[in-house]
């Protein structure tokens, strides 16, 4: 049987997809298959559709009647649109979505044949979701959780699916999913940002969270991909010895796009547009076969949603371009990983994006507000936010040399540390008028101007302010953006209503002016937040020592990072917001705990196999080619053979030395495994951390030693430069 890798390098070479040529302008195909609000104009009568947007607007239940008018309109015009099927669509806490599809179609007593959906349909399902982690919320003999409609995020059709967003909670309350704390958390930074923007603008009654991802990720043809049974299962390589070149050209990055991925990608963004996914950039990123795609940034809510209905369309449309993505925040060793940079400001509903410098003294007091209140949220729960972003695979990444350090701090360029700086200054108490004068017109008054200018950037910082918004670049390319924004928004409104109170206490009791007392506020803030702010480049040993000294947290893995999630501060956090209670917060826990610890032995199990099974009969295989080889040159020139044969014997050492390695340490890691099996949910996780992740480098060493011995003929896996430079 011929080897599956030249297999799959012949079929490369012959791959072609039809795609249809692209018609009319983009802007024309958008939203197509979205009830949004043009669709709800269109199919729903006057006094429904006005009841949900305010509902919408407002975050006000659906009453039934409207919900009764909202499902008549969404089924005529899904029908009229060829779906056949709907699903309640969630997100569950495996991190991808999940869809349990009814058809229309039903049967009436009489034996008619109709096609129903109404509002109780719409509202409410009961998926037997039982296999869904629950961190232990659900038992399984009374595993019901229901699915509720998320009327924020419109329904849209996929293939011919009506799929509508909802939440997922158990009958006892518990949101089972990632989207309902998030919401919750959206409406307490709504509530938090609207009373602060009112100091500066009484027009102001709704605050949104703004998220625009950047999704990185790898095309490598899915021949090559199915030869690997580590990719298969893990979705990362566990062994492959480096490419001779490999990205230190930098030619990739920006570099013109390589034909077939971009016949892929039209394809893809086609595919987006009629679903409403506002894509706007592609380009390389810096490894070869990397890629980033980035749409134009949403209401937070929605940003999810599209993201995760993002990652599912680019793994559908892969399959008929003879693709597979690679999600994975660390597939290839050696060359970059993939993050999901989010984007994120708050916006008005008068159209300001609170984050962006304004034309006035007073709206640049603003921006110094929100920008000086988020800095110091991420002072306070650095670790709850490094800790929202903690997987296996984004342990790979975080701290090697591309991507963001484990130790959160916050960058914000020269400029606006001027500013701050001078801002340290301001008087305590009340400030003079020649003060304040000073202020408005050299220090808050200049900062759009500075910013105009500001061609500060850094690329490694995990939290940097980029102009007018800031950029969280440690969440992993795998994420659901949902749990770091969560976090995120959760931290700015809890500051944000510390900041108010403080103010209005001082306006109150010390009878302040409100400048004053604002000026005030900010200035023992910067002083307080002063420690988390880093311009250097976020990474290396001088850095950890520095961070050290500041007191920010270090945690380098994943079940380290987690344990501030449990922690009374986190608790108290998401208890006082009302987002989260302290069983859920447990069960997530326990969730991502399990799912690290799994993922490790997965990972751990699929590289003993491939040694054993792939790796060590092809070293002896090769072996006794040259074994073969080494008698035969002592069959015809006796002795001699020493002088002829040296690379032959070296080799064949060489390879047994491997092997017997191999033999040692795939032994020593099942007995790791097994020990760790018998341990306690989080002692199993550190100790799958400590005591079996280590062997995966260790075998790892030896089989790429091995795939640089073996003649290139019998290597059974395609090889990096395969992997990463064939397109
Ligand atoms: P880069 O960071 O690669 O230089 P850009 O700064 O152009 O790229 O923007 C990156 C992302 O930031 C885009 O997805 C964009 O939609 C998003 N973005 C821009 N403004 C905002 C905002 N106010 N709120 C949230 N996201 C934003
Ligand atoms: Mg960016």
């Amino acid at each position: 049987m011929p080897i599956l890798r030249f297999q799959a390098l012949h079929d490369v070479q012959h791959r072609s997809v039809d795609i249809p040529k692209e018609e009319g302008r983009r802007s024309s195909s958008y939203n197509m298959n979205v009830f949004g609000e043009q669709s709800m104009r269109q199919h729903l009568p006057k006094s429904a559709f006005e009841n949900v947007v305010h509902a919408i607007d407002k975050g006000h239940k659906i009453d039934r009647i409207t919900a009764d008018a909202v499902a008549t309109g969404m089924k005529t015009w899904a029908l009229d649109k060829g779906a056949t099927h709907y699903t309640h669509w969630f997100q569950p806490l495996t991190g991808a979505t999940a869809e349990k599809h009814d058809a229309f179609f039903e049967i009436t007593t009489d034996g008619h044949v109709i096609e129903k959906f109404d509002g109780a349909q719409l509202v409410q399902q009961e998926p037997d979701a039982s296999s869904f982690p629950n961190g232990g919320i659900r038992n399984t003999f009374e595993a019901r959780g229901y699915t509720a409609w998320d009327p924020t995020s419109p329904a849209f059709i996929y293939d011919t699916t009506l799929c509508i967003p909802t939440v997922f909670v158990a009958y006892t309350g518990e949101a089972l999913d990632y989207k309902t704390p998030l919401l919750k958390a959206l409406q307490e930074i709504d509530t938090a940002a609207t009373d602060v923007a009112r100091y500066f603008d009484k027009n102001v009654s709704k605050v949104q969270a703004t998220l625009g991802w950047e999704q990185e990720f790898f095309l490598i043809d899915s021949a090559l991909a199915a030869a690997r049974p580590d990719i298969t299962l893990t979705g990362r390589t566990l062994l492959g010895h480096a490419s001779a070149k490999g990205q230190q050209l930098d030619d990739h990055y920006f570099g013109s796009i390589p034909t077939r991925v971009l016949t892929y990608l039209k394809d893809l963004e086609q595919e987006c547009l009629v679903l409403g996914i506002p894509i706007k950039t592609r380009h390389n990123e810096v490894a070869p076969n990397q890629f980033e795609i980035a749409p134009i940034f949403e209401e937070a809510n929605l940003a999810v949603d599209h993201n995760s209905l993002l990652m599912d369309i680019m793994e559908k449309v892969a399959e008929r371009h003879y693709f597979k993505v690679l999600f994975h925040e660390k597939p290839f060793e050696g060359v970059n990983g993939s993050g999901k940079h989010n984007n994120w400001s708050l916006a008005t509903d008068t159209g300001v994006n609170l984050l962006s410098p304004g034309s006035t003294p007073m709206k640049n007091l603003q921006f110094l507000t929100f920008f000086i209140n988020t800095i110091k949220a991420v002072q306070v729960y650095e670790e709850l936010l490094r800790a929202s972003i903690a997987s296996a695979g984004n342990d790979h990444r975080l701290g090697a040399n591309e991507a963001p350090p484990g130790i959160l701090s916050v960058f914000i360029g020269s400029q606006l540390t001027q500013v701050l700086d001078e801002l340290e200054k301001v008087t305590d108490g009340k400030l003079s008028p020649q003060e304040k004068t000073d202020l408005k017109l050299n220090v808050v008054g200049k900062i759009p101007e500075i910013l105009l200018d500001n061609t500060d950037r850094n690329r490694t910082s995990p939290f940097a302010f980029t102009g007018n918004k800031f950029e969280f670049r440690a969440v992993g390319a795998t994420a659901n953006c949902a749990h770091p924004m969560t976090v995120l928004n959760a931290i700015v409104a809890n500051q944000l209503k510390s900041f108010k109170k403080e103010v209005d206490i001082l306006i109150n009791e010390s009878s302040m002016k409100k400048d004053d007392a604002i000026f005030n506020t900010l200035r023992e803030y910067i002083k307080e937040s002063k420690h988390i702010r880093f311009e250097g480049d976020g990474y290396g040993e001088t850095w950890e020592k520095e961070a050290k000294k500041r007191g920010l947290s270090h945690n380098r893995n994943t079940p380290d990072a987690l344990e501030e999630k449990i922690s009374s501060r986190a608790i108290a956090l998401f208890e006082s917001l009302g987002i989260m209670n302290a069983v859920e917060i447990q069960a997530r826990y326990e969730i991502e705990i399990e799912e690290y610890i799994k993922r490790i032995q997965i990972e751990s199990r699929v590289l003993g196999d491939v040694a054993r099974n792939h790796i060590i009969p092809t070293a002896l295989r090769y072996q006794n080619v040259l074994i073969t080889n080494v008698k035969g040159l002592k069959d015809i020139y006796g002795d001699d053979y020493l002088l002829l044969a040296k690379e032959q014997m070296t080799i064949i050492k060489e390879i047994s030395a491997h092997i017997d390695a191999l033999h040692e340490y795939i032994t020593d890691m099942t007995e790791a495994r097994k020990k760790a099996n018998q341990m306690k949910l989080v002692l199993k996780s550190k100790s799958y951390c400590k005591k079996v992740l280590p062997y995966i480098n260790k075998i790892r060493r030896h089989c790429d030693k091995l795939e640089l011995l073996i003649e290139d003929e019998l290597w059974p896996l395609p090889k990096y430069r395969e992997l990463l430079f064939i397109n």
